[in-house]
């Protein structure tokens, strides 16, 4: 395990970013040095309600937080477009982006590893750092060998910027990698209503729940003759992304590529 990692969160008001904070807050190993955050820059983190009590500086400009502060880690917990210009800053600027962000397309994922590989620069990318979550998409990959008929049903709070979520995408792609692509359902089914049959991955369907009251969920649910077999996470609290958050600054110290995926962290 690295000693004393220097970490800059991105996004330290929002609902991950504030439980990042704590993470470090609680983990000797773990050092805040900086947070960007477009509404605070020039203040210090003591100074905002209701964050963690960690004197660290804010910087709206993440060129100027980037040049100045000397970290190893960036997390990165904002918005798509957002995160994908912090990743790319913090390669360029020689530090570690450990990025929970959604939404990025596959092309700034390409971009991005092209990047870290070029640079020599570890980074990590997880659409999903509760370890359950990557067990339930690791499960169903397994499923999808003997049951090739599969919905995806994901279900998240109601202020989510992305649909499908990053984690109903990588389950997809998981199983497409066992599964023969095929159309799914009767070959001349209609929709009344646009969308009723959800949106379309290589025949596979996915279906987006937004409510409040909801953090993070996934059903995953397999047909076959006589028999449904349904695999299902659900987050109830944002505390469970946090052990993935901790385990990823700490392996990608130790990486000179992009990781997708937390489960290629797992032992
Ligand atoms: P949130 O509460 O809306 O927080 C996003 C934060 O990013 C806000 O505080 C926002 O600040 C800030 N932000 C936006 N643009 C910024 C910029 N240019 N510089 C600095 N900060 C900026 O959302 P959340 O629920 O925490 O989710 C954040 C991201 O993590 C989303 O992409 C979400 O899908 C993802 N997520 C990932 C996981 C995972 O396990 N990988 C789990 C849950 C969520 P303002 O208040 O100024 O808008």
């Amino acid at each position: 395990m690295s000693n004393n990692i220097k970490v800059i969160v991105a996004g330290p008001r929002g609902k991950m970013g504030t439980e990042a904070l704590k993470l470090i807050e609680k983990e000797e190993n773990l050092t805040l040095v900086a947070c960007l955050d477009r509404k605070n820059g020039g203040k210090n983190v003591v100074e905002i309600d209701n964050l963690p009590n960690l004197d660290a500086p804010i910087f709206d400009d993440p060129e100027k937080c980037l040049s100045e502060i000397e970290a190893d880690v960036l997390i990165d917990l904002t918005t798509p477009e957002n995160g994908y210009k912090h990743t790319k800053l913090a390669l360029e600027h020689g530090v570690r982006p450990v990025v929970g962000t959604t939404g990025f397309t596959p092309e700034q994922l390409e971009e991005l590893k092209q990047l870290a590989e070029e640079k020599q620069i570890g980074a990590v990318i997880a659409p999903n750092f509760a370890v359950g979550a990557v067990l339930m998409m690791q499960f169903s990959k397994w499923a999808a060998k003997h049951f090739p008929n599969v919905e995806i049903i994901e279900k998240h709070h109601d202020q989510k910027l992305d649909a499908p979520s990053g984690t109903a995408i990588k389950t997809a792609e998981l199983i497409r990698e066992v599964r023969e692509s095929h159309r799914q359902g009767h070959p001349n089914e209609t929709e009344n209503l646009a969308g009723a049959r959800g949106a379309d991955s290589d025949g596979m369907k996915i279906h987006s729940m937004r409510l409040p009251g909801l953090i993070a969920h996934q059903e995953v649910v397999f047909g076959g003759l006589g028999q449904t077999l349904t695999i299902k996470h659900d987050s109830h609290h944002r505390e469970s992304f946090m052990s993935g958050v901790k385990l990823a600054t700490e392996k990608v110290m130790h990486l000179e590529v992009l990781v997708y995926g937390l489960e290629h962290l797992l032992d």
